[in-house]
C-alpha cells in the first residue's frame, strides 16, 4: 500500500532502526518508546488489522511471534519478561493501519493498560 508507514518502512522509504529481519516479517525501534525495549513486529505484506486477518495468515502470525521472543532474548529480557500488544481499531488506540505487534520490556509493566 503506497500511503502506509509501514508499508514504506518496508520498502526503505522510511528509515527505521531495525531489529530483525526474515523473508515475512520486520521488526523495528518504535518511535515513541514507552519502555527501554519497545519494538514493533511487523509483517512484510500489508494488513491492516487484526479483523482483516485471513485463515492463510495464521504461520505469518505465529512468525511475528516467534520473532518477538527472539527480539526480547536478544535484548536480555526472555528471564525478566516482555509484553507482547497488539491493539485493534481506534478505541484500543491503534494508529497505524498495519499489523503490528509491540514488544515492550526493561521496566514493570502495570495491568490492566490504560
Ligand atoms: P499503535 O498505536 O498500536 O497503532 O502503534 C503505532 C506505533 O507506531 C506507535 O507506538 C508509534 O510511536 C509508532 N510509530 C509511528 N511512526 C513510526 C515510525 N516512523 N517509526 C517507528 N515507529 C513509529
Ligand atoms: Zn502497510
Amino acid at each position: 500500500m503506497s500511503d502506509c508507514l509501514f508499508c514504506k518502512i518496508v520498502a526503505g522509504d522510511i528509515p527505521a532502526e531495525k531489529l530483525y529481519e526474515d523473508d515475512n516479517v520486520i521488526a523495528f525501534s518504535d518511535i515513541n518508546a514507552q519502555a527501554p525495549l519497545h519494538a514493533l513486529v511487523i509483517p512484510k505484506k500489508h494488513i491492516a488489522t487484526i479483523n482483516d486477518l485471513q485463515a492463510d495468515d495464521a504461520e505469518l502470525i505465529g512468525r511475528m511471534y516467534l520473532a518477538a521472543k527472539q527480539i526480547a532474548a536478544d535484548a536480555g529480557y526472555a528471564e525478566q519478561g516482555y509484553r507482547t500488544v497488539m491493539n485493534c481499531g481506534e478505541s484500543a488506540g491503534q494508529t497505524v493501519f498495519h499489523i503490528h505487534l509491540h514488544v515492550l520490556a526493561g521496566r514493570d509493566l502495570a495491568w490492566p493498560p490504560g
